[in-house]
């Protein structure tokens, strides 16, 4: 296997004690452990609402719905990012229109080209804080307001981060969380929605459970004997044991961001002047959950070549991401083509993303840079 794979996961006994526990109750969905995840998650975000989901493409799509968008709308967002972002809006019947990125030291989606692909449809703004480092959220909901659509925060890599003191998933009209296995924290599968608007959360946790007005929770505890269904809603729920991992993971969270910028610290130290290699995000502030660690290759660099090389030293790399727009369903259903966004197409060309975990020791971070070092020096004598 990998000596230093891309990501780990810091489970211990406590998470298998708080499964152990949840399994010995007997009570496996839908119920206090779920309530109080949710109140601990909005309370660390700093929201009224917080409501646990089973993904957050789960969570993206009753944002979306949340909002009544669906057919004729479009959704703005960026193509530089995981997929579940644009089929979540693609499930309501929307268009995701797409943004391109700032530009090659900064990956977040670009103000000044979502206001250029603001159009009379133009519903919401749907934004990815890129590696957990926060977009400007000022620009954007000045944009936001100025054209009276709602913004949706895509917080997967975000877990965390803050925005001049806030976290994000707290400024836009609704923050959508995931907790897969190689998020910032996990409940190997899991989501968050976020938001400070009553209205929406109510619709948000009806959408839920089938749009149904009890739940089973109630139902037991004798609060309700039966139920309504006032909306066309989803099984997006997620589970007790789910719940109980996840509390447990929150304590850890703000510890394990501390690790991570440690490790980006050593990074950039050690690979912000090596030619041929930049950087993005290196001026950094202290608010990022530093979620990955990209790196943008020169275009003299073959990309296949380096991440042969790291992985015959048993180091995991990945990209982040190949583009959206250009994957064969976009281009067949969305009119998406080749230049349609330049700066996200040649970052799309020459990303990695280098390993990043809490766990990782500074040795094994020393060993990645010598290994990418050693790769580039042999690359340029060639
Ligand atoms: C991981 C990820 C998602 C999807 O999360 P799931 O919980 O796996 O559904 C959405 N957007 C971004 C940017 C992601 O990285």
């Amino acid at each position: 296997m990998w000596k230093i794979p891309l990501f780990d996961i810091g489970f211990n006994e406590k998470e298998m004690i708080a499964v152990q526990e949840v399994l010995s109750s007997g009570w496996l969905t839908m119920g206090e452990q779920t309530e109080m995840f949710e109140r601990e998650f909005a309370d660390f975000i700093n929201v009224k609402h917080a409501i646990a989901v089973s993904n957050c493409t789960a969570a993206l799509h009753l944002a979306n719905l949340s909002l009544n968008i669906g057919e004729k709308d479009e959704v703005i967002c960026p193509s530089l990012s995981f997929v579940a972002g644009s089929n979540s809006i693609v499930y309501t019947g929307a268009k995701p229109v797409f943004a391109d990125i700032i530009d090659l030291s900064d990956f977040n989606i670009s103000p000044v080209d979502i206001e250029k692909k603001i159009s009379a449809r133009t519903k919401a703004i749907q934004i990815v804080h890129y590696a957990g480092n926060p977009c400007n959220m000022d620009h954007i909901m000045e944009i936001a307001d100025k054209h009276g659509v709602y913004v949706i925060e895509d917080c997967a890599h975000a877990s965390g981060s803050e925005y001049n003191g806030r976290k994000c998933g707290a400024i836009g009209d609704i923050g959508c969380f995931s907790f897969f296995s190689n998020k910032n924290m996990t409940t190997a599968e899991g989501g968050m929605i976020t938001t400070n608007n009553d209205g929406l959360a109510e619709k948000i946790k009806l959408m839920r459970s089938h749009g149904m007005t009890a739940m089973t929770l109630d139902r037991h505890k004798g609060r309700a004997f039966s139920y309504d269904v006032v909306e066309l809603g989803y099984n997006y729920r997620i589970d007790e044991m789910r719940s109980a991992i996840g509390i447990v993971q929150l304590e850890k969270l703000e510890d394990d961001n501390i690790r991570r910028r440690e490790i980006d610290q050593i990074y950039n130290e050690r690979l912000a002047d090596v030619c041929c290699i930049k950087v993005p995000f290196n001026v950094k502030s202290d608010s990022s959950s530093h979620h990955i660690f990209p790196v943008l290759l020169d275009k003299e660099i073959s990309r296949q070549g380096f991440m042969k090389v790291l992985k015959s030293n048993g180091i995991q790399s990945s990209i982040h991401y190949p583009p959206i727009h250009l994957f064969d369903y976009y281009r067949r259903n969305s009119g998406c083509h080749e230049g349609m966004l330049p700066t996200t197409e040649d970052v799309a060309q020459r990303e990695v993303t280098l390993p990043l975990y809490p766990s990782m020791r500074d040795d094994d971070v020393h060993y990645v840079c010598d290994s990418v070092i050693e790769y580039i020096k042999k690359e340029q004598d060639n």
